[in-house]
């Protein structure tokens, strides 16, 4: 792969690792996951992979970290793919929040309805789909990321889920809430434990941004296979990540990187440049919101650099 590799991107990313990797630690590490607060807040990678089959990276892009709520991404597509009824969007709307990732205001107001997948509350819906569909959701999003990334190595953290499970009140509310209003069909237990599982398999940028291609590709790009969905169901995909794949900094996302993106609390974020790439970028420390800060400072200068941005 490393000789189709584009030089002027290679430089790039070299370049965006010198900038961005963080001298001194910034942001925060999530609290609420106790695996998350043990990693090194200096670390920063970043991945390009190119739908010509060429992947460029930088930095740490082959360590392994939590990939989080970028889970949520691959969960819907896994899903949707299930779904030629598009039944999952009885279930949840397709509308940016404006809260946080895992706010409970909005379920109340909406009854039970999440406003999209990629929040907390539409991802436990998501999780709850694939409970009722195959059973062992957990399992079956490694087996795509697996079959996605051609990484047979994926697996769980389960350590790190099991310490998440136990401080996991705010999840547990939202999946009780969810129960009340009739839309989890599932044991709250059995759903919240394949959700806290799929967001603790732990990837490389490089892995992701693999993982991710179909996206910026039409749906094709599963190593040596057929599509992973109709083109259409990728392009609505995008336009969910662009709207609310950055919870309640989406807007502030879509006005610096000008992207369609998925973040996770361990630092991770997955961007697509639809048609052309997706980029993977790592580094655990987090603002506000719960986004990486020099990630997304990094794909800011990136999309002013190169003009990759959709607008
Ligand atoms: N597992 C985390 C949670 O449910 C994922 C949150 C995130 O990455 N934004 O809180």
């Amino acid at each position: 792969l490393a000789a189709g590799v584009d030089p002027a991107i290679q430089a790039l990313l070299d370049d965006l690792v010198e900038t961005h990797r963080p001298a001194s630690p910034v942001g925060r590490l999530p609290d609420s996951i106790p695996h998350l607060a043990d990693v090194d807040p200096h670390a920063f990678g970043i991945a390009v992979a190119s739908v010509d089959g060429t992947i460029a990276s930088a930095g740490d892009a082959e360590t392994p970290f939590s990939i989080q709520s970028i889970s949520k991404l691959f969960s819907l597509a896994l899903a949707l793919g299930k779904d030629p009824q598009e039944r999952l969007w009885e279930r949840v709307l397709r509308e940016p929040s404006g809260t946080a990732f895992n706010s409970l205001v909005q379920l109340e107001a909406e009854a039970g309805i999440p406003r999209n997948p990629f929040i907390n509350a539409g991802a436990l819906v998501v999780t709850d789909f694939l409970v009722e569909l195959l059973g062992d959701a957990a399992g079956s999003v490694v087996g795509f990321l697996r079959d996605l990334s051609g990484s047979s190595r994926l697996a769980v953290d389960e350590n790190a889920a099991q310490a998440e499970l136990t401080k996991s009140s705010r999840n547990r509310a939202l999946a009780n809430f969810l129960a009340g209003f009739g839309n989890l069909h599932n044991p709250v237990e059995s759903v919240l434990e394949h959700y806290v599982r799929h967001c603790s398999i732990t990837m490389s940028c490089r892995e992701l941004a693999r993982a991710g291609l179909f996206l910026a590709n039409g749906g094709e790009g599963r190593p040596g296979g057929a599509s992973v969905l109709p083109a259409a169901q990728t392009k609505r995909i995008n336009s969910v990540l662009l709207t609310c794949g950055m919870y309640d900094a989406a807007g502030e996302f879509a006005y610096r990187v000008g992207l369609p993106g998925k973040s996770g609390v361990g630092g991770g974020i997955l961007a697509v440049v639809p048609g052309r790439y997706t980029v993977c970028v790592w580094s655990p420390g987090l603002d506000a919101k719960g986004n990486s800060v020099a990630g997304t400072a990094a794909l800011a200068e990136l999309t002013a650099r190169t003009g990759w941005s959709i607008f």
